[in-house]
């Protein structure tokens, strides 16, 4: 599956955290295929250095920027890296997350607490801050920040992770207000179930495990990481021009009855 014959992003730059694995380097390898520069940002030097070869042997344009997310000063010196190297910034795709162990409110630590507080939530503040004024500088530009099903209903055992994906929506509604009438548009994108390897960890990879996970999606199947990624082009796309403020579930029906 590819989105490039959809949209076209030639001339345009796209910046990607989490671009070294699953959904993140799916949406890298599609702004790619639509003719954007994307500047690929992940903790994982194996992963970018995967993720870039992959976007090489399509034909693509990337930028490896090794940066930990929790870090303002490494996600402002990978953005000034990009603009130095592609010249402006239009779309960003603040997606680099992590699972949280499952444990009941009284069992979850402080230290994991922080942790997925951290990569989850204080990223996307974090990304925003730095990207927006890039944005403003060339007269706009379109911020999606990676939410889940877990920032649309309550999951047992799971009270960081949930915290930390309502967050990124309300983050994204807020930062949308702030800067609709400046041409930026900001919307969360709230994924299912999807087949990357955050799931295998999840799931511990065997068939029982992906049985199981796969009865809470009412389509039957996991969504793959391409499908989310073609809904960040869209949302980052002229097409998605009206589109701003809004947590676009793509899960499979998975939230729908509830
Ligand atoms: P993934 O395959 O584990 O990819 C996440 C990437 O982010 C990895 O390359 C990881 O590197 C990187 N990363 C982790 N911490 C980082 C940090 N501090 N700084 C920079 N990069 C960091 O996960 P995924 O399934 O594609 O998930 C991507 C996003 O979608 C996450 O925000 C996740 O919460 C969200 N999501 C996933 C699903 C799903 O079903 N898969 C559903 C809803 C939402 P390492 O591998 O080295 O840690």
């Amino acid at each position: 599956m590819t989105t490039a014959p959809v949209f076209n992003f030639s001339g345009k730059v796209a910046f990607v955290t989490g671009a070294g694995s699953g959904i993140g380097r799916a949406t890298a390898l599609a702004f790619a295929a639509a003719g954007a520069s994307v500047a690929i940002v992940d903790i994982s030097d194996r992963g970018l250095t995967e993720t870039a070869a992959q976007i090489a042997a399509l034909g693509g344009t990337s930028l490896s920027l090794r940066a930990d997310v929790t870090k303002s000063a490494e996600i402002k010196a990978a953005l000034d890296q990009t603009v130095a190297a592609f010249g402006r910034l239009d779309a960003a795709f603040n997606n680099a997350g992590i699972e949280q162990p499952g444990a009941s409110i009284v069992d979850l630590t402080e230290e994991m607490l922080d942790r997925v507080l951290a990569v989850n939530l204080k990223s996307v503040f974090l990304c925003m801050k730095h990207q927006i004024p890039l944005m403003l500088a060339n007269g706009g530009g379109a911020i999606v920040n990676t939410s889940s099903g877990a920032g649309v209903i309550a999951i047992r055992n799971q009270s960081g992770y949930c915290a930390s994906k309502f967050g990124v929506t309300v983050a994204s509604k807020v930062a949308a207000l702030e800067y609709a009438d400046q041409g930026i548009r900001v919307n969360a994108l709230c994924p299912g179930i999807i087949d990357t390897p955050m799931i295998a960890r999840y799931t511990g990879g065997t068939e029982e495990g992906r049985a199981r996970i796969i009865e809470q999606e009412p389509v039957g199947r996991m969504g793959k990481p391409e499908e989310i990624a073609a809904t960040v082009l869209f949302l980052c796309s002229e097409s998605g021009a009206f589109i701003t403020g809004h947590a676009l579930v793509a899960d499979g029906a998975q939230t729908a009855g509830i």
